[in-house]
């Protein structure tokens, strides 16, 4: 059996290099740290929670408390490492940050079949199986070589706009058109506002509370994906000659275009999502939620992501990675974590979970496994790799990334639903992953 490489030794590089290491594979393990710190790690010990000590909500009402409880029973090192150091946390699942990493180091360092290397990797080894696992924040050599694999498709900062469930929009003022009836004429949703609508709009995103970015996030804004806040400082007319432009949408309900218009796009194929285009902004999520609620058509909106603006190195999994992990252009090389485009720490694990277990099974020489659907890890993996690689954006896991349930189903049934549906297509899914 051959010996595999992992490249990083953060939440995904730990659960891969475990996973792989318990199926018997021997592990090559390398973390910079502590000769290196990227800007936001401080801990010298493996699987460091750079921000938030929170896992986030523990109950199956949030597809991150399904995804744990996956995870779970998963056998995941990262979950026996939250249970073994969680602090008291209401409704959250929240650990002491030293004792995890601590508690994560320990394990990884004394199993037999991981070597742990405290080196910085600046290129991907030339043969062998290898998963890249080295974050958002990269270090620059290998970023340079993880662009070169990746073609135009590697990104450093992420631009995000606001989603919310379609089954929350209001369809009585939002209508459906594309600018001058192009593509299949109705691809957008499209939230129509007056004069006064729109001047008391830009007032309000002048005024909110924004996020001030951290010392190593110099503000770089790109043309093209400036915060809305940003622009509405140019002018008052900026908006409504940006992203909030109406020409060529006619709202058919009364033959006109509207003063303003906020499109909303599709985000997944099963339309469950959609996205407010060109709304990325570093206002604070609970200013987010007031101001856009304030939009027509989104008074009673839930928003599965609000928008952000970081540093982040990924690449376009949808692009670039079939749903096993894998490299399409080079498939002995995987990649995990948050540089495939999932967003937040248990998602970066869970990733890890399936890179570890497809790298074990290669070096085996046994078939490669894909989660199903219905699972949260199942609909996280297949998100990635599955959704629209021109608009491919970091994402956390949420009951929208989800198929649908069949039939009618009441809203506040939904959730409890796709839990249990999630859990029982994992106990199925089980027996196909355990180690033995
Ligand atoms: P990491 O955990 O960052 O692990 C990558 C590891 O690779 C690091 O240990 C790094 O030192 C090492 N490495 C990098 N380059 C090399 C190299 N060339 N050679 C060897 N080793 C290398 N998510 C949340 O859920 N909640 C939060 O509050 C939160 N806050 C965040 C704050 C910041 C500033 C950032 C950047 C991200 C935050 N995230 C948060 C998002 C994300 O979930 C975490 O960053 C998560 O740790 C990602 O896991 P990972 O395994 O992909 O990367």
């Amino acid at each position: 059996t051959q010996q595999i490489t992992v490249i990083g030794g953060g939440l995904a590089g730990c659960e891969a290099a475990w996973q792989a290491a318990k199926r018997g594979v021997k592990v090559r393990l390398y973390e910079m740290k502590p000769g290196k710190y990227s800007e936001a790690h401080h801990l010298p010990g493996l699987s460091e929670l750079v921000c938030s000590n929170s896992l986030r909500g523990d109950s199956l009402e949030n597809a991150v408390g399904l995804l744990k409880e996956e995870l779970r029973r998963l056998d995941s090192l990262f979950m026996e490492g939250a249970e073994a150091t969680k602090v008291p946390a209401g409704g959250a699942l929240a650990v002491d940050r030293e004792l995890f990493s601590n508690y994560i180091t320990q394990k990884i360092e004394e199993h037999p079949d991981i070597e742990v290397v405290r080196e910085e990797l600046t290129h991907i080894p030339e043969e062998g199986i290898v998963v890249v696992a080295s974050g958002p924040l990269t270090s620059g050599a290998l970023a340079e070589e993880i662009g070169r694999l990746a073609g135009n498709y590697l990104y450093f900062y992420d631009a995000i706009a606001p989603i919310v469930a379609a089954d929350s929009i209001d369809y009585d003022k939002a209508f459906r058109a594309s600018r001058y009836g192009k593509g299949d004429g109705d691809d957008y949703l499209n939230c129509p506002m007056d004069e006064e609508q729109y001047h008391d709009f830009v007032k309000e995103l002048l005024a909110a509370e924004k996020v001030e970015p951290k010392s190593f996030e110099k503000v770089v804004h790109f043309e093209g994906c400036m915060p809305i806040e940003e622009m509405a400082s140019r002018g008052v007319e900026t908006l409504r000659f940006g992203p909030m432009k109406p020409v060529g949408l006619t709202d058919p309900r009364v033959g006109v275009e509207p003063y303003a218009v906020i499109q909303l796009r599709q985000e997944n194929r099963e339309a469950t999502m959609f996205n407010l285009v060109g709304f990325q902004t570093k206002l604070t999520w609970p200013e987010q939620k007031r101001i856009f609620r304030m939009i027509p058509g989104l008074e009673q909106a839930q928003f599965l992501r609000l928008g952000s603006m970081h540093r982040n190195t990924f690449i376009n999994a949808p692009e670039l990675l079939a749903a096993t992990c894998q490299l399409k252009s080079d498939p002995r090389i995987l990649f995990a974590g948050q540089i495939t485009g999932v967003e937040g720490y248990v998602e970066s694990a869970s990733s890890g979970f399936v890179a570890g277990v497809n790298a074990a099974r290669m070096a085996k020489g046994e078939e490669l496994v894909v989660p199903p659907a219905e699972t949260a890890i199942g609909a996280l993996a297949r998100h990635i790799t599955n959704t629209e690689a021109a608009h491919f954006q970091p994402m956390n896991v949420n009951y929208g990334l989800f198929p649908p349930l069949i039939g009618r189903i009441k809203k506040k049934e939904k959730r409890g639903l796709l839990a249990q549906r999630g859990l029982e297509a994992l106990q199925a899914w089980l027996p196909k992953v355990v180690a033995e």
